[in-house]
């Protein structure tokens, strides 16, 4: 039987790691993986986990298995800092969440909710997105279709673009946005257009999923939930996917969080009941330890504050070599005005380097980025930044 099984394609973003590792040039830098990383090109411990950690291990308790829907302090502290802790949702109890593996679990989660609970939605995601937004729905047998999302020419937002298709959306159908930091583009609506957004999405009867996995790497932790704030309105419904991977830097330890906002108390209790049911018979109930620290950090109001140090250090800096990059591809006389990344968020910036461009930084100049163009903007140092800013002259001219 298995004799005829045919090898599955890699994936794309992290199968250019792999090849990364691999490559023996000295002189490689890597921008494709979508991992934060210091000035000095590494990818730190922060030093509010590392002390969360030592606090737990001084005083063990059980490894018992958790709830289904994981540490309920942990959901109500991760809940408290995407909502805001007197939020309406929360107050009104309107809430249903759970612990999950990962953003990608939560994702899981979610598209499993959708497709035993939501039947015969189709989930519309931006073009472009994550990768593995598509992956994910359609693995749970979720139709998927796209809307547009950037403006090339303009290096912005086409929002009338994306508010059109919406007037076509089914209602009952899902649309998932980027929270912040929008992956792969960079590019995030201000204000004023997720408004615009919300407006539209609710009167088509639309349900909102707002994939939140970079909380505090755009403007900061608070700004970067006024888009998921527009969707607080009263009695109305939400899905967020939270990933604490990035802002925590807990990416090996898998910790996220699903929240359904139902649009009454009682509804978010029968919602907790069928997310609980999608989660017992995938992983049964979530890893602790992520969760522990977690929690630990967000309950504790100097690991709190500084947690939020770390997390405005990693945004600055990676504000920072936006802004050095734009100054090193001018410094080197590179033709076109690259001014538009300062305007970008998050740890990524699309770049307009093409298909064949990026290939020839990797082939002749041992530098990695996305084959879309997108560049990991962490992956940038005062070290690395000039050759960088010279190889992408050489591919351009
Ligand atoms: N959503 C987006 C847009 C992402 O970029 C990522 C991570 N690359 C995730 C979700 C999931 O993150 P994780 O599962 O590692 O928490």
């Amino acid at each position: 039987m298995l004799e005829r099984i045919e090898a599955a394609p890699k994936d794309a973003i992290l199968g250019l790691g792999e090849a990364f590792k691999a490559d023996p040039r000295s002189e490689k830098i890597n921008l494709s993986v979508g991992v934060y990383q210091d000035e000095n090109g590494k990818t730190p411990l922060l030093e509010c986990v590392k002390e969360a950690e030592r606090r737990l291990a001084a005083n063990p308790t059980t490894k018992s298995y958790l709830p289904i829907s994981g540490l309920a302090e942990y959901c109500k502290a991760t809940a408290e800092l995407a909502f805001g802790a007197g939020s309406e949702p929360l107050a009104s109890k309107r809430v249903a969440w759970a612990q999950t593996p990962g953003g990608t679990g939560a994702l899981r989660v979610s598209a499993d909710f959708i497709a035993g609970n939501l039947k015969g939605a189709t989930v519309w995601m931006s073009e472009p997105t994550w990768p593995n937004h598509p992956q994910i729905f359609n693995a749970a047998g979720i139709a998927t279709k796209t809307y547009p999302y950037f403006d090339p020419p303009n290096n912005s937002l086409n929002l009338a673009g994306m508010l059109a298709p919406i007037e076509k959306m089914a209602p009952g159908d899902v649309i998932l946005l980027h929270g912040c930091c929008h992956n792969p583009t960079g590019i995030d609506p201000t204000a004023a257009q997720w408004k615009q957004i919300a407006d539209a999405v609710f009167a088509r009867g639309v349900m909102p999923l707002l994939d939140f996995a970079y909380q505090g790497f755009g403007d900061g932790l608070e700004e970067d939930a006024v888009g998921l704030k527009e969707f607080c309105r009263p009695g109305a419904e939400l899905m967020v996917c939270s990933s604490y991977s990035k802002n925590f830097g807990l990416y090996r330890e898998r910790v996220g969080a699903l929240f359904v906002v139902a649009p009454t108390a009682a509804a978010a209790s029968s919602v907790q009941t069928q997310i609980d049911k999608v989660i017992r018979s995938n992983y049964s109930n979530p890893p602790a330890h992520g969760g522990e620290v977690v929690a630990a950090i967000l309950r504790d109001a100097d690991l709190r504050k500084q947690w939020e140090g770390e997390v405005t250090t990693m945004r600055n800096r990676i504000n920072d070599m936006r802004h050095a990059l734009v100054a090193a591809l001018a410094a080197q006389d590179v033709p076109g005005d690259y001014s538009f990344m300062t305007r970008q968020r998050g740890m990524f910036s699309f770049s307009g380097l093409t298909k064949e461009q990026v290939e020839t930084l990797r082939s002749e100049y041992a530098i990695y980025i996305v084959g879309s163009g997108r560049i990991n903007v962490a992956g940038l140092t005062p070290a690395n930044i000039d050759r960088v800013a010279q190889c992408i002259g050489e591919v351009v001219e």
